[in-house]
Parts: C-alpha cells; sequence; structure tokens
C-alpha cells in the first residue's frame, strides 16, 4: 500500500483489516484517523464491524468540524483531532485495545522497547496517559499532552494504546512493532527475567554495518531466478497473516545458483512486498538500483559455508523470541515432530549475528538447523523455502506449548533413548 497514492478511505479499511485479522483488535474496538493535506480528518465510523468495513463506510470530518458519510464518526474523535491540534508532524494515528499492550495498562506499566534493536527505533519513547472517561474532552487534553512532549507511542491506562505516524503505513507499523514487543516481553516473563540492551549494544548494533555490496554491471533475470522472487514474496507475506513476521522485521532469502541468492531488501513493509522489490546477490555484487537488507553479509556467508541450506528466515516470532530475550535454553525435545525438524535449537549471545562474525555460519549444522540470537531474532534455514517456513512454524508452536506449559507443571522432555530411536528411524543420513 502506498499512502502517497491510495485515497485515505481505501488505506483506512486496507490497515483496519490487517489490524483486525492479526487479532490486534476486537471487531468494535479501536479506531483508525488520517488527516490530509487539506486538513480534513478521515476516520473509522462508530460501532461498525471492523471485518467488513468498506471504503464507503468511512467518515470524513472537515477543518470547520461539518461531517460526510453514511455514519457518525468514531466516539474517540475528540481525542483524534486534540492529538493533530497538539502535533502537526502526525497525518495518521491508530488506536485499539490489543490483548498484550492492554495487559501493561491495567497494570499501571508499558513496555521497555530497549528488548530488541529495532523495536526501540520505531516506536520511540513511550508515553502514559491517565485514565478519564472515553470519548471525553479530558481524554483528548491527556494524551494530547504525552504526544506533545514528543511521544510517538502511548498507552492508555485501563483502556489501550495510541500511536502517531508521519503515514499510515508508518503509523501501524510502529502500532504492530509495539504490540510485538509487549507479547515478547509478556512471554520472556513467563519464562525468567528478560534481558534489556544497553546504550553500548544498540550503538554496537548501528555501528556494524558495512555499505551495500557494488553494484553489478548487468542483471539478468532467467525464470528460475524469478520463481524465486515471488515464492520468497509468498513466504513474507504468509508469514505476516500467521504472525511470524511484522512489518518492521523479518529477512528471507533463497539460494539461487551456486552461493548466488536472492534475499528481502533493506528497509521494506512486509506486508507490501512485490517480486520487484527482491534483491540478486550475485558474487560479490548486488543488483543495481536496489538495497539488500542490513543482514545480507551473514547470508551470504552462510550459503558459502553451508551448501545444505538453501533457503534462510530471520524473524522475530513472539513465543520463539520470549526465550531469545530471557535467555533461556529452548528445551525442543517435546513433540517427535518437533524434534525431526528442528532438533536442538542454539541460543546464541546478542553480537554474534553482527556484520564480519562468523558465530552462525559455524553454529549452523544439520543437527542445528534453527538458532536463536538473543535479544535479536530467530534463525531458521532449509532444503527450500517451504522447509524453512514449516520450521519456523513448528519452532513457534514449539515455544508456545512450552510457554504454556509453565502454568500446568514441570515439563518432561523426550529422553535420550527415545531421541535416538527418532534419529535412527527419521534422521539415518545424519
Ligand atoms: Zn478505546
Amino acid at each position: 500500500m502506498n499512502p502517497l497514492l491510495t485515497p485515505p478511505k481505501e488505506q483506512i479499511t486496507e490497515i483496519i483489516g490487517r489490524i483486525y485479522r492479526r487479532g490486534l483488535t476486537t471487531t468494535t474496538g479501536g479506531n483508525i484517523s488520517i488527516r490530509d493535506d487539506n486538513g480534513n480528518v478521515w476516520v473509522t465510523p462508530a460501532g461498525i464491524d471492523k471485518g467488513s468495513l468498506r471504503p464507503g463506510d468511512i467518515v470524513c470530518v472537515h477543518p470547520d468540524g461539518s461531517v460526510s458519510g453514511p455514519h457518525t464518526p468514531s466516539s474517540e474523535l475528540p481525542f483524534h483531532l486534540a492529538i493533530y491540534q497538539a502535533r502537526p508532524d502526525l497525518k495518521a494515528i491508530v488506536h485499539a485495545h490489543p490483548p498484550a499492550l492492554v495487559s501493561f495498562s491495567i497494570v499501571g506499566d508499558f513496555p521497555n522497547t530497549n528488548v530488541i534493536p529495532q523495536a526501540k527505533q520505531v516506536c520511540g519513547p513511550i508515553g502514559f496517559a491517565h485514565y478519564e472517561l472515553p470519548g471525553s474532552e479530558i481524554l483528548g487534553a491527556v494524551i494530547a499532552e504525552e504526544f506533545s512532549k514528543g511521544f510517538n507511542a502511548v498507552i492508555l491506562e485501563n483502556h489501550g494504546t495510541v500511536v502517531g505516524g508521519t503515514d499510515l503505513n508508518n503509523a501501524f507499523e510502529r502500532f504492530e512493532t509495539f504490540e510485538f514487543v509487549a507479547r515478547i516481553l509478556i512471554n520472556a516473563n513467563r519464562l525468567g527475567q528478560p534481558n534489556y540492551l544497553d546504550e553500548n549494544q544498540l550503538h554496537a548494533f548501528e555501528a556494524q554495518y558495512n555499505d551495500p555490496l557494488p553494484e553489478m554491471e548487468s542483471v539478468e533475470y532467467p525464470s528460475d531466478e524469478r520463481e524465486f522472487r515471488s515464492d520468497i514474496c509468498r513466504m513474507v507475506r504468509r508469514a505476516c497473516d500467521q504472525g511470524l513476521m511484522i512489518s518492521t522485521y523479518g529477512t528471507v532469502s533463497a539460494r539461487w545458483r551456486g552461493d548466488d541468492f536472492l534475499i528481502t531488501p533493506r528497509n521494506f513493509s512486509r506486508w507490501d512486498i512485490e517480486p520487484s522489490d527482491v534483491v540478486q546477490i550475485k558474487g560479490e555484487h548486488r543488483e543495481p538500483g536496489k538495497t539488500p537488507s542490513r543482514s545480507v553479509h551473514i547470508h551470504q556467508e552462510i550459503y558459502r559455508r553451508n551448501p545444505e541450506v538453501k533457503a534462510i528466515i530471520f524473524t522475530q516470532a513472539p513465543y520463539s523470541m520470549a526465550f531469545g530475550v530471557a535467555g533461556k535454553s529452548f528445551d525442543n525435545r517435546t513433540i517427535p515432530e518437533s524434534w525431526i525438524l528442528l532438533q536442538d535449537v542454539l541460543l546464541l549471545p546478542f553480537g554474534a549475528h553482527f556484520a564480519g562474525q562468523q558465530r552462525i555460519s559455524q553454529s549452523l549444522r544439520a543437527d542445528h538447523p534453527v538458532l536463536i540470537i538473543q535479544n535479536d531474532s530467530i534463525l531458521v534455514t532449509g532444503k527450500n523455502l517451504l522447509h524453512a517456513f514449516d520450521r519456523l512454524e513448528v519452532a513457534e508452536f514449539s515455544a508456545r506449548s512450552l510457554i504454556n506449559s509453565i502454568s500446568l507443571g514441570q515439563m518432561k522432555p523426550i529422553n535420550e533413548v527415545q531421541i535416538e530411536e527418532l534419529r535412527k528411524k527419521f534422521l539415518p543420513d545424519e
């Protein structure tokens, strides 16, 4: 979705659809608005089913206060207007009651986003607005007060969250990332104590990137190359739909010929990826005019050292990441399917993924196809993209079962003898 070319009504229905499908709002909770260059505020209507909202349902509130459209504007319109008044730079607002952020809001707290590098960057510092009656002018005033301090993401006490953005994509990315951080933190707290990144670690993360690879002189797009582009896009969108990837983080690549590969670009909205966005990497060169993911050097290193790896996914699925944030080992000896597919999942320290490091390619072996990098990501590899994706899904299901089992009792892992039995029957060549 390109906010420069898509009418506000269509942007709003597209984004509300994503939010609803991803379980980030209930059918009547939450509202979205866009302020256009003429000062009109386009907003979701009051009490209309979010699952079937159409562009024609969106209401326009003009600068003189008059309203056009078939419905009444959202009852929370007063705080949208108050925020726009306080912050001329903001052009879009998302408000909802997503479950993990509501958990923080009902204990009077907010998530510390220093838990993964890009979360802090995307969300910025977090504001906290104390409770006021929904729909009231005073609620608008306390929220606008937080935004006027420069916060772009605010927790509403006993209510939910409001985030602003320079356009609706920007606001949605912030909203989605904020809820994901909250989910990761809640899960990590169930496992133990979350580890936070300090300023030095965040700086080290930013400082490590080299220039992108030099551009190749000419580029060819044979049909097998184009197949990989489509496959990568399908996997990225599927991962977003399944809650395994969010708009601001996640890299997918596939080995093409020899050590050459195709990889997702830097800074793109995962929900909107198109085959033409994917970047070809050939030898030491990148496709002209495109910038590959910042992790391109790690992918290159893995394809060179690990001939069995044909596809790689880096992402931040919220249950798997909880292990990375709590620094707890992921005991995958849960059910046969899980162990056969993932085998033993290794936990690597933060920094193992930095450019120039060889820890990852050295740790990846046939019996360790999946790694968790502390406070950064889960890395899955496979003999093709679907195989890697399957491993990602299984890892996230396993992580979820492990975390949920904590409230039921002590986990009893599959024992060494049973593991050997599985190895002989299902993994005879490894
Ligand atoms: Zn609300």
